[in-house]
Order: structure tokens, then C-alpha cells, then sequence
């Protein structure tokens, strides 16, 4: 078995019973939370984009808001001009080409079409697109964010200073069909066990697959690290 096949089948053992389904949501509405989605986390972007939602009757309603109105319904999750800016921008752009704000008509494209399609828009990156793929029209894609790059490039699948460039490397590398459960498995396990700061190397299932130089080190670390004390049992006694 290949490399990245042992990867997955170690991470089902270690998430017995994850079966990520890729959701049918709308196409513009993935677009938009992957932007707001960009240097924070899951928690503030989706308050942004539930503000967005919630402050404008639909889509048109945002593209015609002063910028202002748009920045503070986003003040939350950060970068807030960059990314209101982006956002009028693009929904501007997309009703001129398109006549309307529906991007529907990206089901029947295939994945390199909707790569090309929406890479023309200023703030929208391979990882923003793959997530439209994967979370809005049900594509097995491989989403590659900061965490699935740290891990992918520890384990030794890419050799990337980018998560663009570890996209390109890896995306043709994972077997049909497994593509969207290695993300969500790899998002579990940078969560669980490969933290990007103080991985739990000592307790890893993947050990003796992982390029990581420092593996060691961490392994070492966690065992000379004092284990917690008991006063809080004691406490209860
Ligand atoms: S050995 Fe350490 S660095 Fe390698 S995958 Fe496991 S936790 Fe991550």
C-alpha cells in the first residue's frame, strides 16, 4: 500500500466512523464565508458572515452597501477593508458578466472550468475554490488551508512552501473518491494530535511515516514533561 493510503486508513482507525459527506449549500454563499474565512477562525467568520446575512436583504442588497456598512457588519473576523473590498468588487464584477448573483450554473462545469472561472476575482485563491467545490457542489477535492499544509508537508506527501504550491503537488497524488476524506481527516488530526505548535509526536499512529525532522524532539519532550498533579483529585476526596 502506498504511502498515502496508509496515511488514510491509520486516520479512519484514529476517527473510526468520520464520514464527511460535502455539503450541497449555496455556491455564492461558500464563496463568501471562504473570504471572510481567511486569517481567523471558524467561530469570527461565521459571526461576519451571519452579520452579512442577517444586515442585507440578499447579495445585491451588499453589492449596492457603501463599503462602510459592508466593513462593519465584518469588523469581527479582521481585515475587514481587504475584505469587504473584495467581496463589492466581486460581486460587482459577477453581475455584469453573469446578469444576476447566482453561481448555479457552476454545476455543470467541471472542476478546472470552476478553477478558471472564479481565479479571475481579486481575494478568491485555489484553497477558496476548492472549498466551493467541496463544501457547495459536492466535488471530491482536496482543500489545502494553513493546517492541511503543515501536516502534508510534515508527513513528508509535498515539499512546499506554499499551500498553493502543496496543492499542486498533492492533489493528483490521492486516489479518486478519498480526496475530500483526507482533508477532513487531516483537519481532525492537526486539531487532535498534530498541533502546529507542540505536536503530540510521542502519541501519533503516524510516527513511523512522518518526514518531520523533529518528531524526536517532540516525542522526547512530551515524556519529560511532569505529568499533571492530583490535587484536583485530592480536592474532591
Ligand atoms: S509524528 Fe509528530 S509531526 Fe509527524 S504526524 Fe505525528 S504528530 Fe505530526
Amino acid at each position: 500500500m502506498d504511502k498515502i493510503n496508509q496515511i488514510i486508513e491509520l486516520l479512519r482507525e484514529e476517527f473510526p466512523g468520520l464520514d464527511p459527506k460535502p455539503s450541497k449549500a449555496d455556491p455564492l454563499d461558500i464563496l463568501i464565508a471562504t473570504m471572510l474565512s481567511q486569517n481567523t477562525t471558524d467561530k469570527t467568520s461565521y459571526r461576519a458572515f451571519m452579520n452579512l446575512k442577517n444586515n442585507f436583504k440578499d447579495w445585491d442588497a451588499v453589492m449596492d452597501a457603501p463599503l462602510n456598512k459592508i466593513r462593519d457588519s465584518i469588523r469581527v473576523c479582521g481585515l475587514t477593508n481587504q475584505k469587504a473590498l473584495s467581496i463589492k468588487n466581486m460581486l460587482k464584477e459577477m453581475k455584469k458578466k453573469y446578469g444576476r448573483l447566482s453561481l448555479n450554473f457552476l454545476k455543470k462545469k467541471s472542476d478546472d472550468e470552476i478553477y478558471e472561472e472564479l481565479l479571475q476575482y481579486n481575494g478568491v485563491g485555489v484553497k477558496t475554490i476548492s472549498c466551493v467545490l467541496a463544501f457547495s457542489l459536492g466535488r471530491d477535492v482536496f482543500p489545502v488551508d494553513t493546517h492541511v499544509h503543515r501536516l502534508t508537508n510534515r508527513l513528508g506527501i509535498a515539499k512546499a512552501v506554499t499551500p498553493v504550491k502543496t496543492f499542486e503537488q498533492v492533489k493528483d497524488k490521492i486516489p479518486e473518491g478519498k480526496k475530500f476524506l483526507l482533508h477532513t481527516l487531516l483537519i481532525r488530526f492537526g486539531r487532535k494530535v498534530c498541533r502546529s505548535v507542540n505536536p503530540l509526536c510521542g502519541k501519533c499512529r503516524l510516527y513511523d511515516l512522518c518526514s518531520f525532522k523533529e518528531k524526536e524532539f517532540y516525542a522526547m519532550k512530551e515524556q519529560a514533561e511532569p505529568k499533571e498533579n492530583n490535587f484536583i483529585i485530592l480536592e474532591h476526596v
